[in-house]
C-alpha cells in the first residue's frame, strides 16, 4: 500500500500558523504585515503561473506582496536597479528574482547583487553557503518543503539511502545538502545524481529514498525502484490536456513505493508556504516595526 504525502493539508495547517503568528504576535506588537517583493522577467508562462500562485498564497494568508513586472528586453541595468530600490525599501522585509531570467541577463550577477537578509529564495552565496555550512539562513522552499513534509509523516531519513536526481541549484544540491547535514533532519547518505550519470536506475533500485527533479514528464518509472522506496516527486508539467504531470511515472510507482507525493497536491503547496515562512522570518528578524 501506498501511502500518499498531503502537501496541500500540510500546507494548510502551516498557513493557519503564519496566520496565527501575524495576529497574536505582529499585530499585537502594533508591527507591519509582513511584505513580500517579486520581480518577474518576460513573459515565460510557467514563470507567470509560479508567481500568480505565490501571490495567491500571500492574499490567502493576509501578507502584502508587491510585483514589479518588466518586460521580456528589460536591460540587466534596469533589473539590478530594481533589485536596488528592493534592497533600499524598508517596507520589504524580503523578494525574490522570479527565475529562469532571459539569456542576455547575467543569473549570478542579478543574485549576488541580492541582500542577502532578505534573499528569502536562499538563492544568495551568502546564503547558500551557510546552509552548506550547517548555519542559521534562508534554506530554498523546494528543498525545506521536502524536509518538512518528510518530517510531518515522520519519515526517518538518518541512515537511509537518498538518491537525488537533478542538481539544480533551486533543487536537486540544496535538498542534497540538508538532507547529507549533520543534523536533523538530515544524516542520510546520499547521491546526488544528473544528466551526466550513466546507469541511473542502478543507484535508483537501491534508494530507500527517492527525490525527483529532473524536469522531464514521468522519468522515473517503477521498475527503477525498490519496493518500500519513499518517493518525492519535485515536478510540474502541464500536458496537452491540462492534466499536471510530475517528473514520477505515478501509476507504476504507486503500488511499489511506500510513501510517494501527488502532483499536484505534494510539493507544489510546500514549496509556496516555505517562501512565505521565509518572509515571516525576514520580517521578525530585520525590522524594528
Ligand atoms: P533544471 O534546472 O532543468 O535541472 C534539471 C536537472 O535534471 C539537471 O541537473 C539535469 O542535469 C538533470 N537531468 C536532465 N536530464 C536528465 C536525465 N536524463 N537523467 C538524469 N538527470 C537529468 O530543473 P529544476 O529547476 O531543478 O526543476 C526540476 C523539475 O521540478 C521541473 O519539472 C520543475 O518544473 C519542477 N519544480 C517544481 C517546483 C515545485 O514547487 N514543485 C519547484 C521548482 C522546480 P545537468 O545538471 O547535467 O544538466
Amino acid at each position: 500500500m501506498t501511502k500518499l504525502l498531503d502537501g496541500k493539508l500540510l500546507a494548510k495547517e502551516i498557513r493557519n500558523e503564519i496566520s496565527s503568528v501575524i495576529t497574536n504576535k505582529i499585530l499585537k506588537e502594533n508591527k507591519r504585515i509582513p511584505h513580500l517583493g517579486i520581480i518577474l522577467t518576460g513573459n515565460n508562462s510557467s514563470s507567470i503561473a509560479y508567481v500568480n500562485n505565490k501571490i495567491r498564497e500571500c492574499k490567502n494568508i493576509g501578507i502584502k506582496y508587491s510585483l514589479i513586472h518588466l518586460p521580456i528586453n528589460t536591460l540587466e541595468k534596469k533589473l539590478l536597479e530594481e533589485i536596488k530600490k528592493m534592497n533600499k525599501n524598508p517596507y520589504i522585509d524580503g523578494f525574490i528574482v522570479q527565475l529562469p531570467l532571459e539569456k542576455h541577463i547575467n543569473q549570478d550577477k542579478i543574485i549576488l547583487s541580492i541582500n542577502p537578509k532578505k534573499d528569502v529564495d536562499g538563492f544568495h552565496p551568502e546564503n547558500f553557503g551557510k546552509m552548506a555550512l550547517n548555519m542559521k539562513t534562508f534554506f530554498p522552499a523546494t528543498a525545506l518543503g521536502i524536509l518538512t513534509l518528510l518530517e510531518k509523516y515522520k519519515i526517518q531519513i538518518s541512515g537511509k539511502y537518498t538518491v537525488i536526481i537533478g542538481r539544480s541549484r533551486i533543487v536537486g544540491r540544496p535538498v542534497s545538502i540538508l538532507m547529507s547535514r549533520k543534523s536533523y533532519p538530515g544524516n542520510s547518505t546520499v547521491t546526488l545524481t544528473h544528466s551526466k550519470t550513466p546507469n541511473i536506475e542502478y543507484y535508483t533500485k537501491q534508494a530507500d529514498i527517492i527525490v525527483v527533479a529532473v524536469g522531464i514528464p514521468k522519468f522515473l518509472k517503477g521498475r527503477m525502484i525498490k519496493k518500500g522506496a519513499i518517493v518525492i516527486d519535485v515536478g510540474i508539467h502541464n500536458n496537452n490536456e491540462k492534466k499536471i504531470l510530475g517528473d514520477v511515472d505515478f501509476c507504476s510507482v504507486y503500488g511499489k513505493a511506500s510513501y510517494l507525493t501527488p502532483v499536484p497536491g505534494g510539493i507544489g503547496p510546500m514549496t509556496r508556504i516555505m517562501l512565505i515562512k521565509n518572509t515571516l522570518t525576514a520580517a521578525l528578524n530585520n525590522r524594528e516595526k
